[in-house]
Formats: C-alpha cells, sequence, structure tokens
C-alpha cells in the first residue's frame, strides 16, 4: 500500500485507540471526586485540585515530577519561560501559573422590608436550605455565601420598583413609560442576559441597587404547578436555591477588573476596575423574592408586576472585601513535530459551590481525554501540531485565569495558537450544544456524527442536538417565546452558531482572533432543573437527573478529544474558511434588516465578496498543496528517505519538515540527494495552513470596538448588552441599534471593509510568497 493509505491507516488507528480509553465509570468515579466539595476560586481546595490536575499531566503524559512543585507566579522567568519555550520542547511538560487579580469574597448581607420608622419588618434569610436528601448540599449549604462575585459593596435603602429580565429593552421600555429608576432598588429575574448586564443597566439609571431572583416559570415545564416536586424529592426548583455568580460588566472587558488588556503578575499597576459594579446587588432565591414581589402588588404575575413600585422600603446590605487573591492555572504541553503551530483545549477547574455540572461535568470530560491523550503518547504518538492543554482558574468571577494568561502572552498566542477548543459545562441537560467560529462548523458537524449518542447506537452526537428531556407540561408562555426566540436567533445553515462570552473561548477569539468553539449538552425547557451557581448543582442531581450513566460525559470526551486529534494531525488544517466568508453575507443582510434608514452597504457587500473569492482560491490551493505533498511523499518513500529528510531538516532546522517524523522517516547522519521539489512541497502546505490561521486572525482591529476596546474582533463580539448571546459585524450593527448613528454606521462599515480587503491581501500575499 502508499504511503498515504499508511497515514490514513494511522490517523484512524490513533482515533480508534484514543476512543477505546474513554470510560464512563471512570468519569463517574473522577465526578465524584471533584464534585463533591467546594471549590471557590483561590480557596485551598481549588490549588488542591490544580496540583490533582498537575499530578494527571505528569502520570500520563510520563513526566517525572520535580522535587519542588512547579508553580510560577506569572511574569517570574520560569513563568514566561514555560510557555514561551513551547515551541522548543522535545518532550510533555506540566506546570502551574500563579496570576493575582482582585477579585472579593462575601463578608455579610442583609435584605429587609422596612416600616414608616425606617425598621425591619421581614429580613430575608439569604441562604439555600441544604434539604438532607442530598447529602452533599446539606453538609456544605453554609460553606459559600449567596453573594455576587465583584459586587459593589453599600448598604442602600429605597423603593422596590420591577423590570422584568432587566434587560436593556426592558429598561428602554419601561424608561419610555416614564418610570424613574433613581435611588429605587430594581429588582429583575435571571435568564434572557448576563446578570452583570442587569446592573449595568440599572446603575446607568441611577439605581440604588439591584436584586436578582429566580423565578421558576423559567424553568419551563418543570414546575411545582405542573405536579412536580421541588429538588431533592423531584425534578422541579428547590424554592431557595440561590444562583450566585460574576457581576462584572463582562460586554466592557472580562478577566481581572484592575489590569485590562495586561497580565495580573503580583506587582502589576492597576486600574479601579472599570468593569465592576458600583452599585451593590443581592441574588436571592424564590422563597424570598415571593415575599419582595407581595410588596409590590398582590399577583405575581410579571406583566402586572413590570414597573410597578412598592410602598415600602428595602434595605440592602452588600459588604464585600475586595483583594488580590492568587489563581492557579494547570497547564500541559504534548510537543508535536511543527513547533510552531499550537491547538490550545481548556476548561475551567473552580465553581461557586460544588459544581458537578459547572464545571466538574467539564473536568471530567477533559480527564477522560487526558487519559486518552496519555496512551497515545505512551504509545509512541508524537502529535504532527503541539497540543497544550489547560485548568483554568476563576472563570467564575470572569473568564480571570484564561484572560490573564491570554493577556500575558499575547504575541506568542497569536503567533501560534491555530484553535482553541472549549469546555465548561458537559452536561447540564439533554441536548447537545455548540458554538464555534464558522470556518470549524464542519468539522464540528463531520466529527459529531462519527460519534455514536450516548443512548441510541441508531443515531449520532449531532442528533442529540433535539433531545429533549423526559418531563411535560405546559410552559410559561413569556419564558417560551423568549426561550425560542433565544434559539432562533442563534440559528445557522451548518447548525453551528457563532460564539457570544460567558466562558473561556473570549480572550482567544474576541481579543486575539483564534478559531474557536464551546460545546456540552445543555438544560432543555423538559429537563429536571439544572441549580446553575448553588449548592444543588451537586453529585447527587447529576447521578439522579442529569447523567446517570455518565454516557454523555463521555459522549462529549470523545467529540473534544477527536476535535483537537483532527487539528493537531491533519496536514492541511480542517479550517474551512469559505464558509466563514459566505456567512458574513448572513450578518450583514441581518444588519441591514435593522436599518430603515437608507444605509447602504455595497462596499462592505463588495469586501465580502473579494473575501469568498480568495477564499475559495485557498479552498483550490489547499487541495492541491496537500496532493501534491502526499503525491511526492509515496515518491519520496521509494527514495532514501534519510538522506532526504537530513537535507531537509539542515536546510530549514525547525518547523514544517519535522513533519516527516510523522511518515516514519528516521533521522540519519549522511545525507542524499535533496529533493527540492518536495521542500517546495512542503513549503506550499506551510503557507496553506498560515493563511488559514490568518483568516480569523484578520478581523482584529487593534483600534477595537467603540467603547469596549478590549474586544477587537469585528466579526463578532458579545452583545453589549446581552453577554452570553454573541453580535456579529458587533461595532458596525451597534452603531445601528444602540447609538442609533448613521454616521457612525458609516464610518463602521468603512473599517470593517477595509479590514476585509486588508484580509483578501494577506491571503493573496502570502500566495506570492
Ligand atoms: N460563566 C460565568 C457566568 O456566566 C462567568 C462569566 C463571566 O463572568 O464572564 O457567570
Ligand atoms: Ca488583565
Ligand atoms: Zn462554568
Ligand atoms: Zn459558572
Amino acid at each position: 500500500s502508499s504511503r498515504s493509505d499508511d497515514l490514513a491507516s494511522d490517523v484512524e488507528k490513533t482515533e480508534r485507540l484514543f476512543l477505546s480509553v474513554i470510560d464512563s465509570k471512570r468519569a463517574l468515579e473522577t465526578s465524584r471526586v471533584y464534585a463533591t466539595h467546594p471549590h471557590l476560586a483561590s480557596s485551598e481546595e481549588d490549588f488542591e485540585d490544580a496540583k490533582v490536575i498537575l499530578k494527571l499531566f505528569q502520570d500520563q503524559f510520563g513526566i517525572s515530577p520535580l522535587s519542588e512543585l512547579p508553580v510560577f507566579p506569572a511574569g517570574s522567568p520560569e513563568s514566561r519561560n514555560s510557555t514561551l519555550s513551547i515551541n522548543k520542547l522535545t518532550s510533555p511538560t506540566a506546570w502551574i501559573d500563579k496570576y493575582f487579580p482582585v477579585m472579593n469574597t462575601g463578608v455579610n448581607a442583609t435584605l429587609q422590608i422596612l416600616n414608616e420608622n425606617g425598621e425591619p419588618t421581614w429580613t430575608a434569610d439569604l441562604v439555600e436550605d441544604g434539604d438532607p436528601a442530598d447529602p452533599e448540599a446539606a453538609k456544605y449549604r453554609n460553606a459559600i455565601p449567596t453573594w455576587h462575585g465583584l459586587s459593589g459593596d453599600g448598604d442602600v435603602e429605597g423603593q422596590l420598583v420591577y423590570a422584568n429580565y432587566g434587560t436593556k429593552e426592558d429598561f428602554d421600555k419601561l424608561v419610555a413609560a416614564g418610570i424613574d429608576f433613581k435611588g429605587k432598588i430594581v429588582l429583575v429575574r435571571y435568564f434572557a442576559v448576563f446578570r452583570g448586564l442587569k446592573i449595568m443597566a440599572a446603575q446607568e439609571l441611577g439605581a440604588a441597587g439591584v436584586l436578582i431572583y429566580t423565578d421558576p416559570r423559567d424553568d419551563g415545564s418543570v414546575t411545582v404547578e405542573n405536579g412536580y416536586l421541588p429538588y431533592p424529592a423531584g425534578p422541579a426548583r428547590n424554592p431557595t436555591s440561590v444562583q450566585r455568580g460574576s457581576v462584572q460588566f463582562l460586554s466592557i472587558y472580562p478577566g481581572d477588573p484592575t489590569t485590562p488588556g495586561y497580565p495580573a503578575y503580583e506587582n502589576a499597576t492597576r486600574t479601579d476596575g472599570e468593569n465592576i459594579p458600583k452599585i451593590p446587588s443581592l441574588p436571592i432565591s424564590w422563597a424570598n423574592a415571593q415575599r419582595l414581589l407581595a410588596e409590590i402588588s398582590d399577583t405575581e404575575d410579571a406583566r402586572v408586576l413590570n414597573g410597578k413600585t412598592s410602598k415600602t422600603k428595602v434595605r440592602l446590605v452588600n459588604r464585600v472585601d475586595d483583594h488580590v487573591m492568587p489563581i492557579w492555572n494547570t497547564m500541559a504541553v504534548i510537543p508535536g513535530h511543527i513547533k510552531s503551530e499550537t491547538v490550545l483545549v481548556g476548561c475551567h477547574r473552580d465553581a461557586w459551590v460544588m459544581g458537578a455540572a459547572d464545571p466538574t461535568s467539564g473536568t471530567v470530560t477533559l480527564t477522560e481525554v487526558i487519559y486518552g491523550l496519555g496512551t497515545l503518547v505512551r504509545s509512541g504518538w508524537k502529535p504532527l501540531r503541539n497540543i497544550v492543554i489547560a485548568s483554568w482558574d476563576a472563570e467564575e468571577y470572569g473568564l480571570v485565569g484564561s484572560t490573564e494568561w491570554g493577556e500575558d502572552f499575547a504575541e506568542w498566542i497569536s503567533n501560534n495558537v491555530v484553535a482553541y477548543l472549549n469546555v465548561d459545562v458537559s452536561v447540564a441537560g439533554s441536548a447537545w450544544n455548540t458554538g464555534a467560529s464558522p470556518s470549524l462548523a464542519h468539522l464540528i458537524r463531520k466529527t459529531a456524527e462519527d460519534i455514536p449518542h450516548p443512548h441510541d447506537s441508531e443515531r449520532t452526537l449531532w442528533d442529540a442536538k433535539k433531545d429533549a428531556g423526559p418531563f411535560t407540561g405546559p410552559a410559561d408562555a413569556e419564558f417560551m417565546s423568549a426561550y425560542e426566540s433565544m434559539q432562533l436567533k442563534r440559528a445557522t445553515e451548518t447548525g453551528v452558531p457563532p460564539l457570544g462570552s460567558g466562558s473561556d473561548f473570549t480572550v482567544f477569539l474576541q481579543h486575539l482572533g483564534v478559531a474557536s468553539m464551546d460545546q456540552g449538552f445543555s438544560f432543555t425547557p423538559t429537563d429536571a432543573v439544572y441549580h446553575y451557581h448553588s449548592i444543588y448543582d451537586s453529585q447527587h442531581w447529576q447521578e439522579v437527573f442529569a447523567d446517570p450513566d455518565f454516557e454523555r460525559h463521555v459522549a462529549v470526551s470523545k467529540h473534544l478529544g477527536l476535535m483537537a486529534l483532527r487539528l493537531a494531525d491533519a496536514i492541511i488544517l480542517p479550517l474551512n474558511t469559505t464558509q466563514y466568508a459566505l456567512e458574513l453575507e448572513d450578518y450583514l443582510n441581518e444588519v441591514e434588516n435593522l436599518t430603515s434608514t437608507s444605509l447602504k452597504f455595497s462596499k462592505l457587500r463588495h469586501s465580502i465578496k473579494k473575501l469568498q473569492k480568495a477564499s475559495q482560491k485557498l479552498d483550490a490551493e489547499k487541495i492541491k498543496a496537500e496532493k501534491n505533498f502526499r503525491k511526492l511523499l509515496e515518491k519520496v518513500s521509494r527514495r532514501n528517505q534519510q538522506g532526504f529528510f537530513n537535507f531537509c531538516l539542515s536546510t530549514l532546522k525547525d518547523g514544517f519538515f519535522r513533519i516527516m517524523n510523522i511518515f516514519g522517516l528516521g533521522i540519519e547522519e549522511g545525507g542524499m540527494v535533496p529533493v527540492e521539489k518536495f521542500i517546495k512541497a512542503a513549503k506550499r502546505v506551510q503557507k496553506a495552513n498560515s493563511k488559514l490561521v490568518a483568516f480569523e486572525r484578520g478581523f482584529i482591529s487593534e483600534d477595537g470596538i467603540k467603547d469596549r476596546e478590549w474586544y477587537k474582533h469585528l466579526g463578532v463580539a458579545p452583545g453589549k448588552w446581552l453577554g452570553y448571546g454573541a453580535t456579529t459585524l458587533p461595532a458596525l450593527a451597534e452603531a445601528i441599534t444602540f447609538e442609533k448613528n448613521s454616521t457612525l454606521a458609516a464610518f463602521e462599515a468603512d473599517r470593517l471593509s477595509d479590514l476585509l480587503d486588508k484580509l483578501s491581501h494577506t491571503l493573496k500575499e502570502l500566495n506570492a510568497l
């Protein structure tokens, strides 16, 4: 058989061996280890878990542990060298980077209803009940206060005013109806947009404070009204559950609030933290919220409540301690043959409390990937490209660990990372969901179609996108319409929607321009209620309701692992830039639908067309480059391989020619005939790959998006008032929707058009090399 066939079968063998290692029983055991204790960022348990992962890396990748733990303060020569020497590594390595962000801990909170004399008539308990039917939740009931990460410190009094979900539209409507938020305490419910942006909107309107409660009507079908018992007795919401969470103004910038755009070293010069609230806020339970709603109206109907104010005043005290809190990213590298190309895979490790779903399910998924890759490494396999694996810390406070590493090594990442694969919550429900750069959509789908559905061998993982949970019953109409319109907004032709934010891909995609993906099984309106960021996101809940046999966990491991292998081992990077270029046209059509004015985007449309053509040329080029490379490889393999390979090495020292290793061409002294044709062919492959990587980078504009310059990607950003949701062509779209400024819109259309022209040019320029 030819060498090409051998190569194909090698790839298959590698994948088969990887898949054979993934094990649901071990995944369940891993989950029991991580999810049965709290591991809040910066806590002792969090550091312990960082070391557990370090040890796993060492054991699996055959790294001999040194006498001293490799825990390196960020900015130290050891820390800098660890990442910057990835390009020179010959064997796997692992270490812990320690960053120093300013974050907060909840010290004391009080919530009271006051009488006319300012005396409390009711005081909220502000605690989850810790029902003993969920033993871990009961044990850790008081371990972590119910507060908002990075929330403002304060002691305020004011009337309550109800503002539905607290979205930009909710506030705009109420303001238009004459509602005054000044000095009031705004009561809003969770869902629809990132919580920090609810606070941002209320703060802009002069509110004194914000309370965010969890409304069971936003749980879908699984409600007490529909006959379900509250958790732990049944699948409905425990009415005392509280959703903790960061209230950072995520859409302005993520990461350490005091070092925007640069790394949080211990001795860093710090700002005041422009992306965190000045006003206090608290997350509260449905049980506590019901008591407050009664002060506003005698109905709990959100439509009636909306915009209504209580006669009585409420006191909200949020005492927090802001201080530098050390965090630990655990990192590992499997060096590849091509030193200048890296596939990055990551998941956060910190949780608000135990976090069985968030993020333990992701950590378990990643752990199985590590076992799989470990087996490959120990069998003598070496990837074509480097694989770097990260266990991020302090994601929960605002993507802190990943953002600080991304800011610290921005240049290295920009020059080396070909794709970032994220996993956060891998199982919180029954529908498999993914989001990604459009260039990864086809690979994601193909890979999902190669993996069996977790519970039905007739179907594939891709089919699990449409899965629903086991519980039925009428759901709240307003919730369903909001839920469905969110799903619709995410719909794309490929079935893979663009990424907004809310997890660790943000710095790589939207700050640095690295093609990225995220995935996992999400909560649906017919699933057992997911008690997000509550003590009830527990191992007990995971084993009883979400993934009793852990087959969903390992389905995600298989997908994530194959994605990493296919990106790391393919000769031509499996990035479909033409899909991306075509999708840009859909984005532009959407923008045009936003405007009723006479704005025409013909120049931008032309630039998109040009980019499509440049990308189609690249498609032809990459097919030819690979074919040519493989053909020559066959010929070369019949000649003296060693001599040839030596020549390649001595000519080009580093980089692409190490590719030869995977074809089994050993290195030996004493050269033979140089095969210049082959070098040319290899160069062509390398060039095509550089262009594929340059494509996503091409959306990065150094000036960034107006008023939130940290976000530099002009193709996609977290919506300014969405946070989790993506806004495509953000600078242009928001000039129309929020700024309502046609001069600015025209400027933004030009800026984008110029950027895309430059990208088309880059593709051609590299062509001419
Ligand atoms: N994933 C976390 C959350 O949604 C953190 C997101 C962030 O703060 O950026 O609360
Ligand atoms: Ca920073
Ligand atoms: Zn998470
Ligand atoms: Zn979370």
